[in-house]
């Protein structure tokens, strides 16, 4: 509870003026004129604003103090006191003794007699006569007080004294004989009336008793235990319990006033006791809608864009105006004179003393105020310490008789005058009314959508209906026209019939003597149906069979399905081995194909001799061997053919043989030589090996030690072993060992050279090589590599060549197996190093041989080892000559084990 001194502007009073004599100012009670202006004025301005409505009261009204903060506004307990006319009884019996209190209300002093000669000075915030009017009561104790409440802010006004002085009279007066009689109540309801819109603002009022710390409701009698609800965080206290009713005129409040009287009546009677004896109560409830901040009904008028608007709640102030009219505040005599007990009598006491001990501690500053010790205080705690205006009125009687009583209400009066509260405004956000205002505008969102829903389902229905309507019409209307058709149909045909059946009759009597023929014709065309009728059966039949035969067919289909996948299978394999004889084939085309190289390459150097005729300057050829005996016979010039010739006819064949037998070693010279001359001259040979002098040849290669026989000898030997069956012949002769042996003896290059060549002849020869080699004959051949004559390596090198040819064919044919001979007589080594020799006649034999040898996958492995795939790659890639060069190629590339070590190298090919 706020309390403590103020600032106050209206009446020193204190207990300083107690006791101070105050004669000057002893004047004449009168009436103020000034003092309806303040309230007016208030009233004018009570619509700027609480605060400063509050600060601008005048010094007339019970308002008053200066707004500090928002906090609240200091605003004093003002007190008037307000005293009775003598009533009849007084003017009588008080006739010869004075007043005991006289006015000075110009001064707001009251004093107070003691005694003939001694008064005491009192002031107060007004100082009302007995004359004062009804109306200036009202204007100067309750009008501020009002217009605090139009204004938000809760109020007091209540009036203190003993009985019978007047204070039913000054608030209770309904004034219903005398207009001017009217009370505090009636006339603030007038106020509040007035001021409020009955539209936006709302007036309720509650009345009630309390009696014996008993709270009844006036207004409801049954009601007669009403609790007191206080708000722990605002102090406020409601009385939820007791009846409130709205008030929208005067009235209906006046009746309401006379209703709660009645009550106050009956029910003082039922308690055997006095309305001075109770405490009544009215509490008006004003609560007024700020403007500018309520949205003035927008929502409700369905302006949906105004939703969020009319989401914030109205801005409230709500005003309290409390009206108590107190008990008497004479003592009760407790000797129970009146017929109370002790414990009613301080109990009909209580809240009276424990209102005075508040305001006792209140007016001191006491640190506790026994606000909780009674009723009375808790409803009034707001009134005395609290936020509410507080205007106290005390009453007053002139008797002297009654001077205790009158001195200890005015000492009251001067106490409560010290009591400070601290006006609050009662503003709030009206959720309530915001709650109803959403209420009624879901409510009328609710019903627009049940209109909507309704209009809705009676569109849907009405559709429904309509398409139904459509829907029967339309079959109505098909199942007419198809009844129409089915008449307009039969009804045709009928008459076709009829028409049918007439002209039946007609032709059946216009042609009765055709009728046989006409019966024929039918038959006829019965006959005809009936074929055709045959045909379409039996092509159906055909159909079904047709059918039939496919359904087996596509089962047997499926069947052979899967014989087919095998065959599949069988036939990729069958390719595969197609393959396989294919690249056989390739091989043998191949190696064909180098053996017509060969071929060629022979056919020319005979060719070559043939064209040249006499000795030639190509070492390594057969005419070079012939070129060895012709110098001998070149003595005899130009005509040395000729010589010969005339020399074999004249001596004859088997003269000149005889003598390669003579003991003369010149003539055996010349003889050879003779023979060797022939030899070279291939229409001789035959003539000479038939004569014998092949074998003739041979056995001089045994028998002579003169290397210039053995050189010639061998060459003419050489000579004849270009021939097939002198090649068979030599070899039956012992030929190999002959000239391996000479070979061995032999000292001059060209006798080796001439021993090679033959030896290189008869290799050529395929049915001889076994036998040759078996002879030794390759050994013999390799045996005079070591001279190193170029010549000689020629000669050897063409034999090696020749060899390989024919073994090469040999395996081709089958008949030969095993790796190739030459191999097996070591001589790979020396064909690999001169596989690049400079000489190009050694080189080309030893390049056909390496090709030969590596057409058979049995030599792969040696050639390898020894060399000869790197010279193989070479000859493939840099051989001059493109048809080696190609024969390499296709002879590396179809050799699996080449092509295997040409990828372990990591030889690109
Ligand atoms: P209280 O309520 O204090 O007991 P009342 O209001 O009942 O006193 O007044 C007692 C009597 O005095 C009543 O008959 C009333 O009409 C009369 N009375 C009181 N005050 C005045 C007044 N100011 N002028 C004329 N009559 C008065
Ligand atoms: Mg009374």
């Amino acid at each position: 509870m706020a309390s403590g001194g103020g600032n106050y502007r209206n009446g020193t009073h204190r207990n300083s003026l107690k006791g101070t004599t105050t004669t000057a100012t002893d004047k004449p009670l009168s009436v103020n004129s000034n003092l309806s202006k303040p309230a007016l004025k208030n009233k004018s301005l009570s619509s700027v604003g609480a605060s400063s409505g509050l600060r601008k009261s005048s010094p007339g009204s019970l308002g008053g103090g200066t707004a500090k903060d928002d906090a609240g506004v200091p605003g004093r307990v003002r007190v008037a006191v307000r005293l009775r006319p003598h009533n009849a009884e007084e003017s009588v019996a008080d006739a010869d003794f004075a007043d005991c209190v006289e006015l000075q209300p110009e001064l707001k002093r009251l004093k107070l007699r003691k005694n003939n000669w001694d008064k005491d000075t009192y002031e107060f915030d007004e100082v009302l006569t007995e004359f004062a009017s009804q109306k200036r009561v009202y204007e100067v104790v309750a009008k501020p007080v009002v217009e605090s409440v139009l204004d938000g802010y809760n109020g007091t006004v209540m009036a203190y004294g003993q009985t019978g002085t007047g204070k039913t009279y000054t608030l209770g007066r309904l004034g219903e004989e005398d207009m001017a009689d009217r009370g505090i109540m009636v006339r603030a309801m007038e106020d509040i009336l007035a001021d409020v819109s009955l539209e936006s603002d709302s007036v309720s009022v509650s009345y009630l008793q309390l009696y014996m710390e008993s709270l009844q409701d006036l207004l409801d009698p049954t009601n007669d235990n009403i609790s007191i609800v206080e708000d722990p965080k605002s102090g406020d206290v409601s009385l939820p319990g007791a009846t409130l009713v709205e008030i929208r005129d005067q009235q209906s409040f006046l009746e309401l006033l006379r209703l709660g009287e009645a009550h106050r009546y009956a029910a003082n009677t039922k308690l055997n006791t006095e309305s001075s004896r109770s405490h009544a109560l009215l509490m008006v409830h004003v609560k007024r809608s700020v403007k500018g901040r309520e949205p003035a009904h927008s929502s409700e008028n369905g302006n949906s864009t105004n939703i969020a608007k009319s989401l914030r709640p109205p801005l409230v102030r709500k005003g309290k105006l409390v009206v108590v009219d107190l008990a008497g505040s004479e003592r009760i005599d407790k000797s129970g004179s009146e017929g109370h007990t002790l414990e009613e009598a301080k109990s009909i006491n209580l809240s009276l003393s424990a209102l005075g001990k508040c305001i006792n501690a209140l007016a001191e500053n006491s640190a506790h105020v026994p606000v909780r010790d009674s009723k009375l205080t808790r409803l009034l705690r707001d009134s005395f310490g609290g936020s509410a205006r507080t205007s106290l009125v005390i009453t007053i009687g002139p008797s002297p008789r009654h001077r205790g009583e009158t001195a200890s209400t005015i000492m009251f009066g001067q106490r409560a005058m010290k009591v400070e509260n601290m006006l609050k405004l009662k503003e709030e956000f009206d959720y309530k009314s915001l709650a109803r205002r959403l209420d009624i505008q879901l409510d009328k969102m609710i019903m627009e959508h049940e209109r909507k829903q309704k209009a809705f389902e009676d569109e849907i229905e009405r559709i429904t209906a309509d398409a139904q309507n459509q829907i029967s019409e339309a079959e109505r209307n098909y199942a007419d026209s198809m009844e129409k058709e089915r008449l307009k149909y039969q009804k045709d045909y009928m008459e076709s019939i009829k028409k049918l059946e007439e002209k039946w009759m007609l032709n059946q009597q216009k042609q009765g003597g055709e009728r046989k023929e006409h019966m024929v014709f039918t038959a006829e065309e019965v006959a005809e149906v009936k074929k055709l009728l045959s045909k379409e059966t039996s092509l159906r039949k055909a159909a079904e069979e047709e059918v039939n035969n496919l359904k087996s067919q596509l089962a047997q289909l499926k069947i052979s399905e899967a014989s087919a996948n095998s065959e599949i299978l069988k036939l990729r394999k069958m390719l595969e081995d197609e393959a396989y004889q294919k690249e056989k084939l390739e091989g043998e085309i191949s190696m064909l194909q180098s053996q017509l190289l060969q071929l060629s390459f022979e056919a020319d150097e005979t060719r070559r001799r043939l064209d040249r005729g006499g000795p030639g300057k190509v070492p390594g050829g057969l005419d070079s061997l012939i070129s060895q005996v012709r110098p001998q016979l070149n003595e005899s010039g130009n005509g040395e053919k000729a010589s010969i010739a005339k020399l074999f006819e004249q001596v004859g064949l088997q003269k000149i043989l005889s003598l390669l037998e003579a003991e003369d070693a010149d003539v055996r010279i010349h003889a050879v030589k003779v023979v060797a001359n022939l030899a070279a001259e291939e229409t001789n040979q035959q003539k000479i090996v038939e004569a014998g002098g092949l074998t003739s040849l041979l056995v001089l290669l045994g028998s002579s030690e003169d290397e210039t026989i053995h050189r010639v000898a061998a060459g003419a030997i050489a000579n004849l072993a270009m021939n097939e069956t002198n090649q068979e012949l030599i070899m039956s002769q012992g030929g190999i060992s002959l000239l391996s042996m000479t070979a061995a003896n032999a000292e001059d290059p060209q006798t080796l050279r001439m021993v090679a060549g033959a030896i290189a002849n008869l290799c050529g020869n395929d049915k001889l090589q076994t036998k040759l080699r078996g002879e030794g004959g390759i050994k013999a051949l390799l045996g005079m590599v070591k001279c190193g004559h170029p010549d000689v390596l020629a000669q050897v090198a063409r034999g090696i060549a020749n060899f390989a040819k024919c073994e090469s064919r040999a395996s081709t044919q089958g008949s030969k197996t095993g790796r190739s001979l030459l191999i097996e007589d070591g001589a790979l080594p020396w064909i690999v190093q001169n596989a690049h020799n400079d000489a190009s006649p050694i080189r080309r034999h030893i390049e056909l041989a390496i090709c030969h040898l590596a057409q058979h996958e049995v030599n792969a492995k040696d050639m390898i080892s020894g060399g000869a795939l790197r010279e193989l790659v070479r000859i493939s890639r840099n051989c001059s000559r493109e048809d080696i060069r190609t024969l390499a190629h296709r002879t590396l590339t179809s050799s699996p084990t080449f092509l295997a070590e040409l990828r372990r190298l990591r030889i690109d090919y």
